[in-house]
């Protein structure tokens, strides 16, 4: 049995890297309660954005963000659902919201080559910014929590740092960091809680942080119980924290998150009465999958928070009749739930639609296997979902965004036949070289560009239905995480380059 009783049961809303129309967020709310969510982790901050404006701090709002008296609204409104919502400011690392402003461009610890920087901890105008939005932050959240981030920090560049780290180790400057923070939030009446993973892998940081801070454990693949134990052991109450979406998962979660979810489920359990505080389904950067394509996966995921032995089948089933009042449920439920074992992996994603010549590869045996299970699967899937969409009564635009997923996954499949195809009868040099003058490689290049072109147009349609069309993250503007860039962008670059690859395109 793996029922627990934790004090959290939460979901973590990831509005920094892409902030939904409010109206999103508010629909929500209803549905996180009843299935089974007391508490949102609003992860507002990041470095591609804060979606909350700031009195002290205006220039810091990016598109989008709510104002206080609207995020007040959405507090008051989650407290009325019997959900808390715990604020998210990032403190240290992940501070780019801040950093990339050229005002604020001097306290950067970027670092070259390090995907992650830092804002400087040694800067005293560091800590007069985190005091001020500390501060509005503890004025308007009712939580008695802030979580101060502290995950993925790069730091040491700066003069003020490196002169520091000549006579301290880089543990005790981070843990001189926490502390500060910790302090300014203190000093407003709350809590902190901060990410894990830097304590995970350094002793003596665990050993000298306040024991009153509770340790956010982040583990997305397998899952090591003795990391939250040691937590635990350390005098620290713990949330634990799996992923629904995490990188590398692009489209659509997969099958994997789901057993993160599980596993982590189980850990909470076995240490329930050791301190394990609550549990966190996180769910970042919403800009790689369409919006509706994950409540299915938001709502199996608080089930399996609290009972991780759920059958994922049973529940989508109840899922289907509930959100979407189809008649045939069960087929419905069986498709949604089905997705998740053929949605495919980043590696494979990164073959079949390329943002550039550097993805574009020839398949190997094992993924064009993978593409005809696919494609056949994923038709399959697909026929489900169209053939029920005339039932569904209610939350249509969320059943239309899984639909436009499912043919996202089969048009990568086929995709992939055509891939398939087209080096058997081309050297990847003729290709990239626009010399491939075969007519039947031609036709192949002209399908794989039309038929990305169409899905683009598809996915483009749901976003603008459903999300600020101005949206940076759009087309993936900010170009920071181009490895997982946002489905509308993969999709787009993907079609301009199959259409380069014609001969004579443009011509
Ligand atoms: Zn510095």
């Amino acid at each position: 049995m793996t029922r627990t009783s934790l004090k959290y049961y939460g979901v973590m809303l990831d509005s920094a890297r892409l902030t939904e129309r409010h109206s999103f967020y508010f629909d929500l709310l209803p549905h996180l309660a009843k299935w089974g969510y007391n508490a949102i982790w609003w992860h507002f901050t990041d470095d591609q954005g804060c979606s909350l404006r700031f009195d002290t701090r205006p220039e810091l709002a990016s598109r989008g963000s709510f104002s206080k008296r609207e995020m007040k609204e959405f507090i008051s409104c989650a407290g009325d659902h019997g959900i808390e919502v715990i604020p998210e400011l990032e403190s240290f690392g992940h501070t780019g919201y801040i950093t990339k402003l050229k005002q604020y461009h001097h306290l950067s610890e970027a670092i070259e080559g390090e995907r992650f920087g830092a804002i400087c901890p040694s800067n005293p105008a560091t800590l007069e910014i985190l005091a001020d939005l500390i501060r509005e932050v503890s004025e308007l959240f009712t939580s008695e929590y802030i979580h101060a981030g502290f995950d993925e920090v790069n730091f040491g560049s700066c003069p003020r740092c490196s002169e520091r780290l000549a006579k301290e180790k880089p543990w005790e400057v981070f843990a001189h960091h926490v502390e500060t923070v910790r302090d300014i939030v203190a000093g407003n009446d709350k809590k902190m809680m901060m990410w894990g993973d830097h304590m995970c892998s350094e002793a003596e940081l665990t050993h000298r942080i306040p024991k009153d801070i509770v340790i956010c454990d982040w583990q997305y693949f397998d899952v090591d119980t003795s990391a939250v134990t040691y937590l635990l052991e350390e005098g620290f109450d713990v949330i634990c924290c799996p992923a629904l979406i995490n990188a590398f998962k692009v489209i659509h979660p997969r099958e994997q998150n789901l057993q993160n979810i599980k596993e982590f489920a189980k850990a909470a359990a076995a240490c329930e009465s050791a301190g394990v505080l609550g549990i966190m389904n996180t769910v970042w950067c919403p800009y790689r999958h369409l919006q509706g394509a994950v409540v299915h996966g938001i709502a199996l995921g608080a089930s399996l928070l609290r009972n991780a032995g759920l059958e994922p089948e049973s529940f989508s089933e109840e899922f289907a009749r509930d959100y979407f009042g189809v008649a045939d449920a069960d087929a419905v439920g069986r498709a949604m739930r089905y997705l998740y074992e053929v949605v495919p992996e980043l590696l494979l994603v990164k073959s079949l639609v390329p943002l550039n010549r550097d993805e574009f590869e020839p398949l190997v045996p094992m993924e064009i296997r993978e593409c005809e299970r696919m494609g056949r699967e994923g038709a399959r899937i697909l026929a489900t979902l169209q053939a029920n969409r005339t039932h569904v009564d209610r939350n249509i635009s969320q059943y239309e965004d899984s639909i436009v997923t499912t043919e996202i996954v089969v048009g990568l499949a086929q995709n992939g036949e055509d891939i398939k195809r087209l080096f058997e009868i081309a050297t990847m040099d003729d290709l990239l070289k626009g010399a491939c003058r075969e007519p039947r490689a031609q036709d192949l290049l002209r399908a794989l560009a039309d038929r990305t072109r169409s899905l683009h147009a598809r996915a483009s349609d749901r976003w603008n239905r459903t999300r600020f069309e101005d949206d940076p993250e759009r087309d993936g503007r900010s170009h920071i995480y181009q490895y997982d860039a946002s489905i509308l962008h993969r999709l787009n670059e993907a079609a301009r380059f199959f259409e380069n690859l014609i001969p004579c395109a443009g011509t």
